[in-house]
C-alpha cells in the first residue's frame, strides 16, 4: 500500500472512512472491473471484438433472430473469455466487504458472474447473464454449463432440451429491454443508499449512468474508481482514476485494518 502516491493513498483512506460510516452501501460496478480478469468490454470498441462486425448490428436482437449463425460466430470469443475468467483481485474484496457487512448490495452491468463466484451474495444483475439461457420458442430456462462447454468449444449452438430451437443468453442486447425486476430493485437501492461505490463503469450506458445521480439527489455520497474520467466526477467525494483491481483491495484493507 505504500507505493501509491500520496494524494492516491489519502483518497483511499477517505474511501475506506466513508465505506465505514456508511451504513447502507450499494456497489454500482462495469466492465473496467472484469478486463483484469481477461474480459473485454462486451459494448465498446476498440476490444477486438468488434474488429470486423458492427456492435449495434451483430449483437442485437434483430441478428439473434434473423441470422442466428452469424450472432453466434461473434458471441463465442467473447462466451469463450468468459466460460474461462476467474474473479480478479478486486472481486473478491468487494465480496468480503459485502460479508462484513460493508456493502449491502451489488449493481452491476457486467454478465460474467464473476462477482459470484468471487462469493458475492446479493447481485443484481442490470444487464442479464450468462449464466442461463432461454428457449426463444417455449421460453424454458436452462443452465449454461449444459450448453456453454459444447459451444465454446466446438462452435455448437446451444438447443432447448424440450423442443431443440435455439436458446438465448439470458444477456441483454442491443434492442432489448433492461429486465424489469432488475432494474427496478436497482433504482430502490440507488435511492435508498447512504453512499454509492462506482467500480469500473464510465458511466456511458443508460440507463445504469443515471443510478448515481439517483443516490446523489437523495443525499448519499459517491465514491468513483475507474481508469477514466466519467461525467459525474466533479460531484463525487471522492475519485481514484486508477484501475479497480489495484485500488479495490487496498480501500478494504484499510475499512478492515484502519
Ligand atoms: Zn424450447
Amino acid at each position: 500500500m505504500n507505493s501509491f502516491p500520496a494524494r492516491t493513498q489519502s483518497a483511499i483512506e477517505f474511501a475506506a472512512d466513508l465505506l465505514r460510516q456508511s451504513k447502507h452501501a450499494v456497489l454500482l460496478t462495469g466492465a473496467g472491473l472484469s478486463t483484469p480478469s481477461g474480459i473485454p468490454d462486451f459494448r465498446s470498441t476498440g476490444t477486438g471484438l468488434w474488429a470486423k462486425d458492427e456492435p449495434l448490428e451483430v449483437a442485437s436482437l434483430t441478428t439473434f433472430r434473423t441470422a442466428p449463425q452469424v450472432f453466434f460466430n461473434w458471441f463465442r470469443p467473447l462466451a469463450s473469455q468468459i466460460y474461462n475468467a476467474q474473479p480478479n483481485a478486486a472481486h473478491f474484496a468487494l465480496a468480503r466487504l459485502e460479508r462484513c457487512g460493508r456493502i449491502q448490495s451489488v449493481i452491476t452491468q457486467n454478465v460474467d458472474a464473476l462477482h459470484q463466484k468471487a462469493g458475492a451474495q446479493n447481485v443484481i444483475e442490470l444487464h442479464g447473464t450468462m449464466q442461463t439461457l432461454t428457449c426463444s420458442q417455449c421460453y424454458h430456462r436452462e443452465d449454461a454449463s449444459l450448453h456453454l462447454g459444447a459451444f465454446v468449444e466446438e462452435g455448437r449452438i446451444p438447443r432447448c432440451t424440450r423442443c431443440g430451437q435455439v436458446l438465448k443468453p439470458d444477456v441483454i442486447l442491443f434492442g432489448e429491454q433492461l429486465p424489469q425486476a432488475a432494474w427496478f430493485k436497482a433504482q430502490r437501492e440507488a435511492r435508498r443508499c447512504d453512499l454509492m461505490l462506482v467500480v469500473g463503469s464510465s458511466l456511458e450506458v443508460l440507463p445504469a449512468a443515471g443510478l448515481p445521480m439517483q443516490a446523489l439527489d437523495r443525499g448519499a455520497h459517491l465514491i468513483i474508481v475507474n481508469n477514466a474520467p466519467t461525467y459525474i466526477n466533479i460531484r463525487a467525494d471522492a475519485v481514484l482514476t486508477e484501475d479497480a483491481a489495484a485500488i479495490i483491495p487496498a480501500i478494504a484493507e484499510k475499512v478492515f485494518n484502519g
